[in-house]
């Protein structure tokens, strides 16, 4: 049975751009699309087609222009900064340059998005233990991002995006920036995450062969 998660009820974006006359770059053109609940779901395009925007409209990063988002039951249109912080925090997300804390390590990193969390310190540790161990890295929990290899950081990006527990997670290109062997070891974790803890998966992508690898849908 069908159970949406996220869904685009005709979403139009426009921006305003710089230049000569007042020109309107339309990023997204009527956009009606659901995902459901456990989906891994892709959305493949060209460079420039819209898919960033896209996913920051499932975040409300950015408001649509005309049309509705609606994320885990909420329209979030144009929902409020404050009335939007819980339903970011079910929304976990990864991106094609890792966006690491240069000066924090590994199990810094993990943890940082439990720094208001009302968790005992006990538990804190248990949860970034937990992460460490899904992405293999517990070797690595206290080396800092530049000594670890791309694939390695995108894993700590992975159990970062975790750490609240979401029910949604985002990759934005998540593997557009490593070597076909290290996708696939990544591909590999993204599918476990999606089939042993339930989460749904909204992968962005100029890649057809990552769409073939793990999504069960495709825009
Ligand atoms: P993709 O992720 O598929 O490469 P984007 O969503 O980044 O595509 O961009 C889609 C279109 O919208 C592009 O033409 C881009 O130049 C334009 N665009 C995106 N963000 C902005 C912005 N903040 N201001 C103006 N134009 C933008």
């Amino acid at each position: 049975m069908s159970d949406p998660i996220i869904t685009f009820d005709h979403v139009v974006k426009e921006f305003k751009t710089r230049g000569r006359g007042a020109n309107i770059a339309r990023a997204v053109d009527d956009v009606s699309l659901t995902i459901d609940r456990g989906d891994i779901f892709g959305i493949i395009g060209y460079s420039g087609a819209g898919k960033s925007t896209l996913v920051r409209l499932i975040n409300a990063l950015e408001r649509p222009t005309s049309g509705t988002v609606t994320v885990l039951g909420t329209d979030i249109t144009s929902l409020s900064e404050t009335k939007l912080r819980p339903i970011r925090q079910k929304i976990g997300m990864i991106f094609q340059q890792f966006n690491l804390f240069a000066a924090r390590t590994v199990y810094e990193n993990i943890a940082f998005p439990l720094r208001k969390s009302k968790l005992s310190k006990k538990e804190k540790q248990e949860k970034v233990k937990q992460l460490l161990k899904l992405v293999e890295l517990e070797e690595k929990a206290d080396v800092y991002p530049s000594q670890l290899s791309g694939g390695q950081k995108q894993r700590v990006g992975i159990a970062r995006a975790l750490t609240t527990t979401p029910d949604i997670l985002l990759c934005d290109e998540a593997t557009s920036a490593l070597d076909p062997q290290t996708t696939k070891a990544i591909l590999e974790l993204i599918k476990e995450i999606n089939r042993d803890y339930g989460i749904t998966v909204v992968v962005i992508t100029h890649e057809m062969s990552v769409v073939q690898e793990i999504c069960n849908r495709v825009a």
